[in-house]
């Protein structure tokens, strides 16, 4: 379980990935916009 952050409106979201983060879209529950979860720790949403 993760925990990410939309780059548009700063909500936290919890998020369950099956498999590999590579490339793996993620639609905000706030407010709907998609992003990408980066693997990469650096560029990842991924909060912890
Ligand atoms: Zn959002």
């Amino acid at each position: 379980m993760f925990l990410l952050m939309c780059p548009k409106c700063k909500n936290k979201m919890k998020y369950q990935p099956r498999g590999s983060l590579d490339g793996k879209k993620k639609k905000c529950v706030y407010c709907g916009y998609s992003f990408t979860v980066h693997p990469d720790q650096k560029k990842s949403r991924i909060i912890s």
